[in-house]
């Protein structure tokens, strides 16, 4: 008999999941305005809100956390950090930030003025809340296989050449501060780029001398990727891998919470002393000083350990392969999920589950509405909602895709949580002809709305 794959580590400490009735859930989510985020989490079964600072910590990883050193200038926890980011990135400037939007927040201030261009693959949410808190704009170039969820492309977070070249051509040079490449592309479903797109967009930002800055939060997936889809990849090693990326580009952004493998945590790697010294300014003003950057010592002791680990081919396949098997479970069961599965998450196809409720109700959100109180899963709506209005004409931006998003939290749930997932979905699918009507918002901020926004049912 062959063998079952088997998870490459033991569970050492458990926590504790509540269950509750849908009656229950029908109650609390009424009284959370219809907004899963408005949840605490002990209602809450299975929470794939995000894996963003969600995953566990390994026992080198806490075992670092004891020995971090909290010194205010130049600590030890500092230095080590400091060391495997520029063994990672080959980047020989770094500054940590308490998280990867302020690193953006930090780097963006250097970088983008008024009235700026700033190219990318599906910018993710907090990267255009700050370009366009700027006044700036974000300009997404991702390939257009990307946009229907039911092509096998393997690299769906590439970016199209040609959309890229003609904004070089048609803007002034210095109006495109830098192209933005996120790895994996999360708003386009944790898709990865390859490394030959990545070579190809390097190659042609040189020729027009802008900048390439990576948004690299899923780094390491997006390099787990590359082994096992690019061909002449396959024998080399994750780490590896990571350093030819980086090689490519001028800087990053990150948001350690994801393939740091830590809870907070955030940072920026730069080639150029000339930006770093002037991002050095912003993170003392708005993080902290250079050494910590709003982070503690033993936290950064702990992302130094994250990142080594989570570069390490064995815990990726594991953490990919339980995000696949989710996959596999629900497009077996004919639930439309995008294809392929991307890394840290599966995306449930609202337009395709729900098509009877309209667009300007929502659909993505009813959905997730529905999977919680069907089965006390907590997914995301990645639509309309999350889209926002457009910020000049205040007009609601209905995007390409309409989706929920199940976030799969690193190193925490089990195969039978995968199965019980699967299962409350199906059940879902199985009814969705009763779902006709969806939410109207009353109430939301002026910008990142999705947080705070309040519904209603029609
Ligand atoms: C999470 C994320 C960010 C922002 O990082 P935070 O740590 O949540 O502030 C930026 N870009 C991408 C691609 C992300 O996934």
């Amino acid at each position: 008999m062959e063998l079952p794959y088997v998870e490459p580590y033991k569970v050492k400490m458990v926590e504790s999941i509540k269950r509750s009735t849908k009656k229950q859930r029908e109650q609390w989510i009424k009284e959370a305005d219809y907004n899963l985020f408005n949840l605490s989490s002990d209602k809450v079964f299975i929470d794939l809100l995000t894996d963003s600072g969600t995953g566990a910590m390994s026992d080198r990883q806490w075992s670092a956390m004891m020995s971090g050193d909290e010194s205010y200038a130049g600590s030890k926890s500092f230095l080590q950090l400091k060391e495997t980011v520029n063994k990672i990135t080959g980047y020989t400037y770094f500054l940590p930030t308490h998280q990867g939007r302020a690193a953006e927040n930090v780097l963006f201030s250097v970088l983008i003025k008024e009235g700026d261009l700033v190219p990318g693959n599906s910018h993710f949410d907090t990267t255009k809340g700050h370009i366009e808190f700027r006044k700036a704009t974000a300009i997404d170039c991702t390939i257009n296989e990307a946009f229907d969820t039911t092509i096998l492309h393997p690299f769906k977070g590439n970016i199209d050449l040609d959309k890229l070249k003609n904004v070089f051509d048609s803007n002034p040079n210095d109006k495109i501060p830098f192209v933005i490449l996120t790895i994996t592309c999360n708003s386009s479903g944790g898709q990865p780029v390859s490394m030959a797109n990545i070579k190809a967009v390097s190659k042609l930002c040189k020729s027009y001398n802008i900048p390439l800055i990576f948004d690299s939060a899923r780094f390491a997936e997006n390099a787990y990727f590359i082994k096992l889809r690019e061909k002449a990849y396959q024998d080399r090693s994750i780490k590896e891998i990571a350093k030819e990326i980086f090689s490519y580009g001028d800087g990053m952004t990150m948001s350690a919470k994801k393939d740091g493998l830590v809870n907070m945590g955030g940072f920026i790697a730069l080639k150029d002393e000339e930006i770093y010294k002037q991002a050095t300014v912003y993170n003392i003003m708005y993080e902290g000083f250079i050494t910590y950057g709003g982070m503690n010592g033993r936290d950064m002791a702990a992302l130094a350990v994250g990142l080594d680990e989570a570069t390490e081919f064995d815990y990726l396949e594991s953490r990919i392969e339980q995000v696949a098997y989710l996959g596999r479970t629900l497009t077996e069961y004919n639930v439309p999920v995008l294809q392929p599965i991307g890394g840290h998450a599966v995306f449930i196809d609202a337009n395709k589950f729900v098509p009877t409720i309209p667009r300007d109700e929502y659909r993505a959100q009813a959905l997730a509405i529905e999977l919680y109180i069907v089965g006390g899963i907590r997914g995301v709506e990645i639509g309309t909602v999350l889209e926002d209005r457009d910020p000049f004409t205040r007009k609601n931006r209905y995007p390409e895709l309409e989706l929920v998003r199940l976030a799969i939290p690193r190193r925490t749930y089990s195969l039978n949580h995968m199965k019980y997932l699967a299962a409350v979905l199906k059940n879902v699918f199985d009814s969705r002809n009763e779902a006709k009507t969806g939410y109207i918002i009353v109430d939301e901020a002026p910008i990142m709305r999705h947080f705070t926004v309040k519904f209603n049912k029609i």
